[in-house]
């Protein structure tokens, strides 16, 4: 097991990386003091799968052990599901000190965690993610939100939790798409921070597509890493976590376009290849750094190519990018692969332009 500490003073917390960890936790638990209740939250799908190994370790410790399933499905992660499992918390007596587990990928973790931020003010929180989205992205630096009405995680808060356990032998049963949508969010956080990586993915990346246990602890640990790092300088998103968003803002732009049909993870990484060309025409990048880039998400099954839709509606989409600061849309550029800035004096027309080249 490797364990990496993310550094927020009071709030800081572990993540831990490795193989067997989900009957472990309840042992953690009782070792940080805890006893008596503890709630799992999870959805239909990974309750047949992973909830059972859980479960027991939290029992052979001695925890009362209570779980709340939701459907599986983004379409569920709403005000309507949280007022449900606040009803299933009170109903079990859930106290300030139960901890909550949130079993899942990113849909479970944001439900989950914006309910423990939320009920009585906050209860302990622990992460358990089980895609490799949300053991590498989004189960780390603490955001938690539901959907509202079209918007995409626009009811939220920041709220860390007490530890994050990504055990990596629940990755083998995800479908292939997912692992490709966990891989894209994996380059992004290579090509922003980590040449390293950057490359070990580029060896490995048939392996990965494999299921390989050491290749994928490697990328968790690794994708972890530059996550954690960036979250300590800036938990709040002030400022230098903007970057994480690399290729998000036509990514998120293009999601929203498909009607989320795209995934999130083939989005970005169309997103990826458009930022990157602007920094390119830009004269900020270097045309071999875009077609490296565009090797190795081809490599990972992603998509490279702007869908054949209305190119103006993804500039209007764009507007509403929780990114877009006092009306001007922020990009993140590359100035070279592991090294990049955020920017709001990207020219529209040639942001067009390129969506109109890569289409
Ligand atoms: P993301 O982490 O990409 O946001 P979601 O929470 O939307 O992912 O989960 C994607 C899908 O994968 C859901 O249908 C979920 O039930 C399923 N899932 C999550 N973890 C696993 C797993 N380890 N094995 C199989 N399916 C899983
Ligand atoms: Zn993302």
């Amino acid at each position: 097991m490797k364990k990496l500490k993310v550094e927020l003073g009071r709030y800081s917390y572990e993540i831990r990386v490795g193989s067997g960890l989900l009957a472990r936790i309840g042992l953690w638990l009782k070792e940080r003091g805890f006893s008596g209740k503890t709630v799992i939250i999870t959805d239909t799908t990974i309750e047949g799968l992973y909830v059972d190994d859980l479960e027991r370790g939290l029992a052979n410790t001695g925890f009362d052990v209570t779980i709340l399933k939701v459907p599986t499905g983004e379409e569920n992660k709403t005000l309507e599901t949280a007022g449900r499992l606040y009803d299933d918390l009170t109903e079990a007596y859930a106290e300030r000190s139960t901890p909550v587990l949130a079993l899942g990928g990113g849909v479970i973790g944001d439900l989950a965690g914006f309910v423990a931020a939320t009920y009585m003010r906050g209860v302990p929180l622990v992460q358990v993610p089980t895609t490799l989205l949300a053991q590498v992205d989004s189960s780390i630096g603490g955001k938690t939100a539901v959907d509202h009405g079209q918007l995409k995680n626009i009811i939220g808060v920041f709220y860390q939790p007490i530890m994050v356990v990504a055990d990596i032998d629940t990755l083998p049963t995800l479908p292939e798409i997912e692992l490709a949508n966990g891989l894209a969010e994996v380059i992004k956080s290579a090509a922003i921070g980590n040449r390293n990586l950057f490359n070990f993915l580029d060896i490995n990346m048939n392996k990965a597509l494999e299921y390989h246990p050491s290749v994928l602890e490697t990328i968790v640990v690794e994708t972890a890493r530059i996550k954690a790092g960036i979250v300590e300088k800036d938990e709040r998103e002030a400022g230098l976590r903007v970057i994480l968003n690399y290729g998000h803002t036509i990514g998120h732009a293009l999601e929203a376009v498909s009607g989320f049909r795209l995934k999130h993870g083939q989005a970005v990484a169309i997103g990826m290849m458009v930022e990157a060309e602007i920094s390119s025409r830009m004269g900020i990048l270097d045309g071999s750094e875009v077609a490296k880039l565009e090797g190795i998400i081809g490599k990972a099954g992603l998509p490279t190519e702007v869908p054949d839709t209305d190119k103006g509606a993804i500039m209007e989409a764009m507007r509403h990018d929780k990114k877009v600061l006092q009306d001007k849309v922020r990009f993140v550029l590359l100035r070279a692969i592991g090294n990049a800035f955020v920017s709001d004096e990207v020219d529209p027309s040639l942001v067009e332009e390129v969506l109109v080249g890569r289409g």
